[in-house]
């Protein structure tokens, strides 16, 4: 399958991965809309987080975890859980950082300067 998460998953493409379990993985968005936006997929291919089932429940007390390391690490007032959809035909969840003067706009997100996704990386892993 032509699935580049699913790739990501597989190893074969390379990504920032904040957190690994054995049906989870969550990692930087290379276009963040703020600086630590992470996604959180389903190692098992769906095509959207609601197709997960029960197991869902798991999904956000994971989502839950990392979205307070984010807070943690970026010192942000709250992260955005959404669903877009649209972008990678494989469910996932973004988890956005959100500063009371962001004027937030959602997409299209910005970029990373050089290094600055390693330590995005490592500060949302220590807060974990
Ligand atoms: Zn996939």
């Amino acid at each position: 399958m032509d699935c580049i998460f699913c790739k990501i998953i597989k190893g074969e493409i390379p990504a920032s991965k904040v957190y690994e379990d054995k049906d989870y993985i969550a990692f930087l968005d290379l276009r963040p809309v703020n600086k630590g936006h992470t996604l959180l997929i389903p190692k098992k291919h769906y095509r959207w987080v609601w197709d997960i089932g029960a197991e869902s429940k798991e999904l956000m007390a994971i989502a839950g975890k990392i979205a307070n390391a984010i807070k943690k690490a970026t010192g942000c007032h709250l992260v955005a859980m959404t669903v877009v959809g649209d972008e990678v035909e494989h469910a996932h969840l973004h988890l956005i950082p959100r500063f009371t003067d962001d004027g937030f706009k959602g997409w299209p997100g910005g970029k990373y300067e050089d290094g600055e996704m390693k330590k995005y990386k490592e500060l949302i892993q220590k807060s974990l």
